[in-house]
């Protein structure tokens, strides 16, 4: 990124809320009117969600508004449930686009009727080539193309070829219309472009009523002109196809004319940011299904408990360049964390347990108070249940220590949280010599957390009564590919064997279970959790949305 684009994103501006800017300014329009144009063949994923709060925060900024418009013009790969999806995805991410809902497909009898006028004014012809002819003929970027033989066809003759294509007559891949344009150009996307091909399949929306379906460089522009788009913004690699973009609206009566813009794609490490790759590990079997917490899709991510606003925060941070680059999952990652911490309440669940007995402690039990959030009195406080029997986390205590392990020992003393200080005294293992208890005794003068004589302890665990904590299922998600960039040739090969991790003793504090809420905690010491849906009455299960440091950077550090 240069320094000035640097500048710009830190004033959340980029150069096409400059662009826009200017023109609103110079009077070239009386209103700002974007759109989001997802084909319906897969769920959106994070790298739509930066080209969603972009054009959707445009409109928003500069009091315009933002069309939601399938660009439904594959019916062989397309269904009505991804279309459900995509407006769930976008309505959660925080966007309204109103009554402003629109299909490509509305348009296939007007897009037909501008077809034939191209047919008329001499600009399109009908290619009875075979696809592997076309493809040969088309030249390379050093060897211009060759016209086809079918080039000359008369007016007549076309529109009569094209009429009887409409009527179903000929079998896929028979013949396309194409724009007569130039096949010397020296951009391929202008040698005499397919602007309708042959399908005789079942649409979500028209049915069988079509056998012949427009490209997407056809109803593109052409749908935004109808629409009265304005700024029609996509990712670069449509950069090459603006000057056909252009010789369509230039050729038709349109009654816009809206223009094109390119921004850089979204490419995120460790992460494919591809619908057809993600349709792979769906139809393979790699992940559980679209929202599966592990994928990058907005749904995956919802579902691993991550709030709209972080990724509405993740987008603003990353900006909105004019070159291709690849962002660091960490960024991501930081933005989780920068709003759960505000808004996670604090709870305590152990993970892997280890149950400590504290023999000095008499009595029923008893309950000690634990606050919600620590910088929010507001969230007020709740009443944690303590007694001789809980648990503690595996990893907080050691046998024999290292030096710098502040944390149980045989002998040492720490705190547990809102209880009191206690002291290990001894060990108890099974026949393969692994601990299974640890005896302690308390100090009941530190009620609270607090020695009155003054005495320090290195380290404060968290813990939760045996008696009364709930066993869950507790899911921790790592990275899907090992690779910073995955080749998505060959994606399958380079999934993490450990994307998944299932820990099935974890114990809850009761508070988890008693509100129910989809809302993501912070599990003390450990990271953000959230309930996920396959949590039955009884049987809760939680999903680590993030850790709650950057321990993946260090983990790629050490290889
Ligand atoms: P995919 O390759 O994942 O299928 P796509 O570009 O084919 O993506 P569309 O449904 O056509 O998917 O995309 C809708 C809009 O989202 C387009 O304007 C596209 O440019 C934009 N978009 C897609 N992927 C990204 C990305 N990684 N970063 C930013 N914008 C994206
Ligand atoms: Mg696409």
């Amino acid at each position: 990124m240069s320094v000035a684009e640097k500048v710009e994103q830190e004033a959340g501006r980029d150069f096409i809320r400059d662009i826009v800017a200017a023109d609103l300014q110079a009077g070239r329009h009386a209103g700002v009117v974007t759109r989001f144009p997802p084909e319906p063949n897969g769920y959106l994923h994070i790298g739509h969600a930066k080209s969603i709060c972009l054009n959707f925060g445009i409109a928003e900024e500069f009091g315009g508004r933002c069309h939601l418009r399938f660009d439904d013009t594959n019916p062989t790969k397309e269904e009505q449930e991804y279309i459900d999806a995509i407006q769930n995805d976008v309505a959660w991410l925080g966007f309204s686009w109103g009554k402003h809902l629109y299909y490509a497909s509305d348009y296939f009898e007007r897009l037909y009727e501008w077809a034939e006028l191209l047919i008329r004014d001499g600009k399109a012809y009908v290619d009875d080539q075979s696809p592997e002819e076309m493809r040969i003929a088309r030249g390379t970027l050093t060897e211009p193309g060759k016209n086809s033989p079918f080039r000359g066809r008369t007016v007549e003759e076309n529109l009569d070829l094209f009429r009887r294509m409409r009527a179903g007559e000929f079998e896929n891949g028979a013949r396309v219309l194409r724009a007569k344009i130039d096949m010397a150009s020296g951009n391929i996307n202008l040698r005499d472009p397919v602007l309708y091909r042959i399908l005789h399949a079942h649409h979500p929306r028209t049915g069988t009523n079509w056998k012949i379906y427009p490209s997407y460089d056809y109803a593109h522009g052409q749908s935004d002109a109808i629409e009265g788009i304005t700024h029609s913004i996509c990712t670069l690699e449509f950069e090459d196809h603006r000057p056909l973009y252009d010789w369509c609206i230039e050729n038709l009566p349109v009654p816009s004319r809206p223009r094109q813009y390119e921004f850089a794609r979204l490419n995120l490490t460790y992460t494919v940011l591809s619908k057809r790759v993600l349709n792979g590990l769906v139809k393979g079997g790699h992940v559980s299904g679209w929202d599966d917490p592990r994928m990058p899709t907005i749904a995956g991510i919802r579902r691993r408990g991550v709030p709209a606003a972080a990724l509405r925060d993740f987008v603003k941070r990353i900006g909105v360049a004019k070159a291709n680059s690849l962002v660091d999952l960490g960024v991501l990652e930081f933005s989780i964390r920068e709003v759960l911490n505000k808004t996670a309440l604090r709870r305590m669940a152990v993970l892997k347990p280890l149950k400590v007995v504290i023999e000095n402690y008499e009595g029923p039990g008893e309950e000690l108070e634990a606050i919600n959030h620590p910088d929010d009195p507001a969230a007020g406080t709740r009443q944690i249940k303590f007694g001789r029997e809980i648990y503690i986390e595996q990893d907080d205590f050691m046998e024999n220590p290292p030096k710098k392990f502040f944390r149980l020992s045989p002998g040492t003393e720490v705190r547990l949280r809102y209880a009191y200080f206690v002291t290990c005294k001894s060990v108890i293992k099974d026949a393969a010599g692994n601990v299974t208890e640890l005896r302690c005794t308390y100090d009941p003068a530190t009620r609270g957390g607090n020695a009155p004589d003054g005495r320090k302890v290195k380290a404060t665990i968290h813990w939760v009564s045996a008696e009364h904590s709930v066993p869950a299922e507790v899911r921790l998600y790592n990275p899907l590919f090992t690779k910073p960039e995955p080749d998505v040739a060959n994606f399958a090969a380079e999934l993490n064997p450990n994307s998944l991790e299932v820990l099935n003793g974890a114990r809850l504090e009761p508070a988890l279970i008693a509100d129910n809420s989809p809302e993501a905690v912070q599990f003390e010491r450990q990271g953000y959790f959230t309930r996920d849906k396959d949590s039955a009455p009884g049987k809760p299960v939680f999903n680590r949305t993030v850790g709650l440091r950057d321990t993946f950077a260090k983990e790629v550090a050490k290889g």
